[in-house]
């Protein structure tokens, strides 16, 4: 492998789960990865305090904290508590040094998903104050249908565009990850819609493997799939978007195997086929 241009590449922790922040830290330094994605898990044993200060000493850019949203439900009081812990998370980003939180909306299933839309809006609307008062945005990422159930009612680039648009602040954008939307017709529109609202916050890359064995936890290393990863991060990059490229990969295949040698597929994988 030639000197691969690393400056973009970020992994999200979840990635190499097996392996602690401090782990995750000095593995991916070593490697010359750039970029950091910290999950809520991953700064549990020692706190956001420590984790940001580990983190800023580290050299690594944090990209996003992962994750928050899950603002619909049947019951007012339900939905408040979701707000409450919205905010803390959002102070826990401010603590770590990440510069936006990204929204897994939520979705009830004893209601409509119109229903369910309208509680995300207005969720996040009223997340804005918080939002900026810590200077941490807020990632809405529209997730694949077949999540519609309980994880979000919005699925579509589109419908995340309709919704950052009609909220229409600085701290509310969007989350693209290839493995949610590689399959939306008029995909590449979308993303360019959504690069011209200023809206395009992050970028999330996987594939799509076929067959695949679970629909959370089998994702596969770019390259090993159907998602035309490269074509949908030059239509990104066109879009005007010169973010990191965030490598996220829940799999307990990969999980499962040693942890120094998934990390250079990885590296081979986003030199070769992202
Ligand atoms: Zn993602």
């Amino acid at each position: 492998m030639s000197n691969p241009d690393l400056s973009k590449l970020c992994i999200h922790t979840i990635t190499t789960k097996p392996w602690s922040l401090e782990e995750a830290i000095d593995k991916y330094t070593q490697a010359g990865v750039k970029g950091i994605s910290v999950w809520e898990d991953a700064i549990k044993p020692m706190g956001p305090a420590k984790a940001g200060e580990m983190l800023s000493s580290s050299g690594l850019s944090v990209v996003s904290y992962v994750r928050g949203g899950f603002f619909p439900n049947l019951h007012q009081s339900e939905r408040n508590k979701a707000i409450d812990h919205n905010k803390k998370l959002l102070d826990e980003a401010a603590a770590i040094g990440a510069p936006a939180l990204v929204l897994v909306c939520g979705a009830e299933p004893g209601q409509s998903l119109e229903t369910s839309r309208a509680q995300i809006q207005s969720g996040i609307e009223t997340l804005i104050p918080h939002a900026e008062a810590n200077g941490v945005k807020l990632s809405i990422e529209p997730l694949h249908p077949m999540y519609a159930d309980t994880r979000s009612a919005v699925n579509t680039l589109q419908s995340a565009n309709d919704m950052a648009e009609a909220i229409h602040s600085p701290w509310v954008g969007i989350a693209v990850d290839v493995y949610h939307v590689w399959w939306e017709p008029g995909l590449e529109a979308e993303i360019k819609r959504c690069g011209e609202n200023g809206n395009l916050f992050a970028f999330h890359i996987c594939d799509w493997k076929v067959p695949t064995n679970d629909f959370l936890l089998d994702r596969g290393l770019m390259g090993e799939g159907c998602i035309p990863v490269k074509q949908i991060r030059g239509w990104v990059e066109s879009a005007g978007f010169d973010g990191f490229n965030e490598v996220e990969i829940f799999s307990n295949h990969y999980w499962g195997m040693d942890q120094n040698s998934f990390l250079t597929q990885i590296i081979e994988a986003y030199h070769t086929h992202s």
